[in-house]
């Protein structure tokens, strides 16, 4: 054995942003207003971030003490997540569509000692303040300190009078790159949210990532239109990658409806963009209405759920290609991201690729375990649950006193991802489902992610989420929520027949009900869990209803 050489250097936030300060000074941070745009330079996003620890610092935040935002994507939020981690503080980002019991709830579990909150959702911050006895500090950005009302215990600033006439250097401690940075409670989809708390070591890495050509590619020469919230995990990495790489960023702050988002892409002509689905969906129909040119876009991001194959060729058509990718709030969150293999140049062999969610990255280990516990071979066939593990996977939920390794969702030392997955022999993972999503029937399984995509694949439908429900013959069988395009598109055996050309009979649900919106979880998914509620409750117009 010998020993290296190397030198060893600690992967700190603070050197992402004395680094994008001093080399690219002129990359952005720009926010939308609805009219028009303003503008932070990254030299100034540095400048903030240093004000930002020196007034924290005043205010008596110490080195692992929570300092929250419950913000939109704007400048403001970006220079707090240059300065919090940086002072060794530990940035919390706090989901602004939360019910207030688990806002309260999680700003009290993450013992949250100071709040950043944009003027525009003060109010809903205010409710929750009653609830929260350890928060001493809430700072209004864009608006002013009337925007919040607060019991006695909490102080109330601006932010502009917070960090006027700060330093704009900070003494940056040398840290550990394994302390905390950044924190993010899981969205809840499946049960109650659930901490995970980012390395300094684990966000350089995946921001690597963000920079690479097998990741997103993000270099000086982008301009990164942010639509996925910065408090979802991490607006997928893109505030820290475009650090690295000196991309401009482009934020919409609070709005995030499709006219405005067309409108600030229109004027700020961004190359890359990333969302969920449902935001897509939302802006391909008003692009269909209205057209505009949208081929700046290099690319468009889509993950957080998956993506139809329909929705992939709809973009197409508009000139820009989809990118798929997979994670989660615990994996930081790039897990996988769908880039067709060297030397497929045929179309419709690359869309095959495309619809998957792509390949792991090297530092994500992966894995698919069946039923009795075996591990199911990379043939692209056998399916299991997907375990994944690496440094920029979480170990553990964050617990105040000790951090928890629940073995539903740890299994030595890999995080059980609860989706069932199958991998092709080259590495290509395709989500088969939710674990509780399957819906079995007869005995046969049936993965409603595969459903909704071709109930999608119909040019009548706006949009459909797919759940199994009890039925006396079959145990369960598939129930779809749909929205139609116009009234006659409420016609259930059109939309039957349209499927027995496309998939096995059996597969063909006969429960069906027309809506006029699917419930959507606080970041835009499909709420599975409410519409299962629903159903229950009996508060559907059930269609077809074999027992009804
Ligand atoms: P929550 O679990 O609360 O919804 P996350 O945003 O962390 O919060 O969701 C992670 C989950 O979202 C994954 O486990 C998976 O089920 C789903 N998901 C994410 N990306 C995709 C994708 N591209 N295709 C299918 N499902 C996805």
């Amino acid at each position: 054995m010998i020993q290296t050489t190397m030198q060893h250097g600690d992967l700190l936030i603070s050197g992402l942003v004395e680094y994008s300060r001093r080399v690219f000074p002129e990359a952005k941070v720009v926010t939308w207003t609805g009219e028009g745009a303003r503008e932070l330079s990254f030299a100034e996003v540095g400048d903030q971030g240093a004000q930002l620890a020196n007034a924290l610092t005043k205010l008596g935040v110490e080195a692992g003490d929570r300092v929250a935002t419950f913000m939109w994507n704007n400048n403001e939020h970006q220079a707090l997540y240059a300065g919090v981690p940086s002072m060794g503080a530990v940035l919390h980002t706090l989901n602004l569509r939360l019910s207030p019991e688990q806002a309260v709830f999680i700003i009290n579990h993450a013992d949250d000692k100071v709040i950043f909150v944009d003027a525009s959702v003060a109010p809903m911050l205010s409710a929750y303040l009653a609830g929260t006895p350890n928060v001493q500090h809430v700072v209004v950005t864009n608006g002013p300190a009337e925007a919040v009302t607060a019991p006695d215990h909490i102080t109330v600033h601006t932010y502009d009078d917070l960090i006027a006439g700060e330093p704009t250097t900070y003494d940056w401690p040398a840290l550990d790159e394994n302390t905390a940075a950044v924190m993010c409670y899981t969205s809840g989809t499946t049960g109650d949210p659930k901490g995970v708390v980012y390395s300094h070591r684990s966000i350089y890495l995946h921001s690597l990532l963000g920079t690479s050509t097998t990741g997103l590619g993000l270099s000086n020469r982008d301009s990164v239109l942010a639509i996925v919230p910065m408090f979802h995990v991490m607006s997928w990495g893109l505030p820290y990658a475009a650090m690295m790489a000196g991309a401009t960023m482009v934020m919409p702050d609070r709005f995030l409806q499709p006219e405005p988002l067309l409108a600030m892409m229109a004027e700020l002509r961004p190359t890359l963009a990333a969302a969920v689905p449902t935001i897509w969906q939302g802006v391909s129909a008003l692009l269909d209405a209205k057209p505009q040119d949208i081929t700046h876009l290099r690319e468009v991001v889509v993950g957080g759920a998956a993506v139809p194959p329909s929705m992939i060729k709809k973009f197409d058509g508009y000139g820009v290609p989809i990118v798929h990718a997979w994670g989660m709030t615990e994996t930081s969150p790039l897990g996988t991201i769908a880039r067709p293999p060297a030397g497929v140049d045929d179309e419709e062999k690359a869309f095959a690729y495309r619809v998957t969610q792509g390949r792991f990255p090297a530092p994500v280990a992966a894995r698919i375990i069946g039923d009795n516990g075996e591990q199911m071979p990379w043939d692209g066939v056998a399916h299991g649950e997907l375990e994944v593990a690496g440094p920029w996977i979480t170990g553990a939920y964050f617990q105040p006193e000790a951090n928890v390794t629940d073995p539903s969702k740890f299994d030595d030392g890999w995080l059980r991802t609860g989706d069932v997955a199958t991998i092709t022999p080259d590495g290509y993972m395709t989500i088969v489902d939710r674990a509780k999503d399957m819906i079995k029937t007869g005995g046969e399984w049936i993965s409603s992610v595969e459903l909704e995509n071709v109930i999608a694949s119909n040019p009548a439908i706006v949009e459909a989420t797919v759940i199994g429900v009890p039925d006396a013959k079959w145990d369960e069988r598939p129930f779809v929520l749909a929205v139609v395009r116009s009234e006659d598109d409420a016609d259930v055996e059109a939309h039957r027949k349209f499927l027995e050309e496309r998939i096995p009979r059996w597969q063909v649900p006969e429960r069906w009900s027309f809506v006029t919106e699917v419930p959507k979880t606080s970041v835009g998914k499909f709420d599975k869990k409410r519409v299962r509620q629903h159903y229950a409750d009996g508060d559907y117009t059930v269609i077809g209803d074999p027992q009804g």
